[in-house]
């Protein structure tokens, strides 16, 4: 009988990177696989939208587990998980990122002594404050396959004593998604429907709890989007959390009233589709960095720091942190300026064949 994965996701950025290795399991034939959703994620347009646009199959296992405290939703996620993988024990585990789910379903396999890989492993951002950071080291350290997309995170797992045995380079599984759905996002020219000009506008997202959590930092960003929007107009598709605490402090009006354009989140085609004819993105998103890179859009990160150093290696994203000053300075410094796409080893819309194989080799 073929080999059973379980395929565990819970918030947007998973989609984009479980959605390749489910179509490449299915492609081969060889393996099965089952894909379970916790539910951190449950909106339409975070959640939905993504398994219609990127053609990937309903979840076979839907949890329904959102709201309430991290803990509670961990502790929750890893009970059913339990319930789960004893009543149907899969011959692997398989997480992908950093978000509550990879720690959740990481910690379930282990307890339970079923394997676990862990695509896109090795990411560092070295900053503790970050709560992805926390989830990545722990997911890493209990993965028996670490699949990992540039050579800084084989770097990062060695110096973690991760033996290296347990380590494969496959390259970056979202671009998978990326190089496959490209054309239709282009096709889709969603930049027409929103009255912008192609290399004419910015795009703008922001998400991560030190921007959007802390009233002074979202204030500061809010006055810099202002500012750069006297020039350029701007697009912000405004993640859920991000609209709660610009609401709870009276900032939506302000940046409405400014002229950016403030949208719900937009589906996977219509974002990429954006991003293909921006004049710059300005985002905290960990896989923004890498879809802008390759797309060869200028990138400015509002961050201190990334987990993604390949990003300004290459030379399109830059760190400007989150002060207006910097945010500011960091979009005039691109005026003009273009980046060019990039492709970094392996990054080539082959990775989840890559899984696919070492996944099969490895338990067949
Ligand atoms: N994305 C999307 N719609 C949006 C904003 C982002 O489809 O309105 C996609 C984006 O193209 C990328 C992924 O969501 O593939 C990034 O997710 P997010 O920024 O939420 O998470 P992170 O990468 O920071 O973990």
């Amino acid at each position: 009988m073929a080999k059973q994965l379980a395929l565990v996701v819970g918030a947007r950025p998973n989609f984009m990177k479980a959605a390749p290795l489910m179509a490449a399991v299915q492609a081969k034939g060889r393996l099965q696989a089952r894909l379970i959703h916790t539910g951190q994620h449950f909106d339409a347009n975070m959640s939905d939208v993504f398994f219609r646009q990127l053609q990937m199959a309903e979840p076979d296992l839907y949890l329904d587990i959102h709201g309430g405290s991290v803990n509670e939703q961990v502790a929750r996620v890893i009970l059913e998980l339990d319930k789960e993988f004893t009543a149907r024990r899969p011959d692997m585990v398989v997480v992908f990122g950093d978000v509550n789910a990879t720690l959740a379903a990481s910690i379930a396999a282990n307890k339970l002594n079923i394997p676990l890989a862990h695509v896109e492993a090795g990411l560092r951002s070295f900053d503790r404050e970050m709560p992805e950071e926390h989830n990545r080291i722990v997911a890493d350290v209990l993965a028996d396959y670490l699949f990992t997309p540039s050579p800084d995170a084989d770097t990062n797992l060695a110096a973690a004593g991760i033996p290296p045995e347990r380590v494969f380079r496959v390259g970056n599984i979202m671009v998978d998604s990326l190089l496959r759905f490209k054309p239709a996002a282009e096709q889709l020219a969603a930049w027409e429907a929103q009255g912008l000009t192609p290399g004419g506008y910015g795009v703008v997202t922001l998400h991560r709890p030190s921007n959007v959590d802390e009233q002074g930092a979202l204030c500061g960003i809010v006055e810099a989007l202002a500012t750069i929007q006297q020039s350029t107009p701007l697009i912000f598709p405004v993640h859920p959390r991000t609209r709660a605490r610009m609401a709870d402090w009276g900032l939506l009006d302000a940046l409405q009233a400014s002229g950016v354009r403030l949208l719900e989140p937009v589906g996977y085609l219509e974002f990429v589709s954006l991003m293909t004819q921006a004049q710059f993105i300005l985002t905290d998103s960990g896989g923004i960095q890498e879809e802008s890179t390759v797309l060869g859009i200028p990138c400015l990160t509002a961050r201190e720091n990334t987990e993604r150093p390949i990003t300004l290696q290459m030379g399109g994203n830059r760190l400007v942190g989150n002060s207006p000053q910097g945010i500011v300075e960091g979009y005039r410094a691109l005026r003009g300026q273009k980046a060019a796409p990039q492709q970094p080893d392996l990054w080539d819309g082959r990775t989840a064949e890559r899984i696919e194989a070492i996944l099969y080799e490895k338990l067949g």
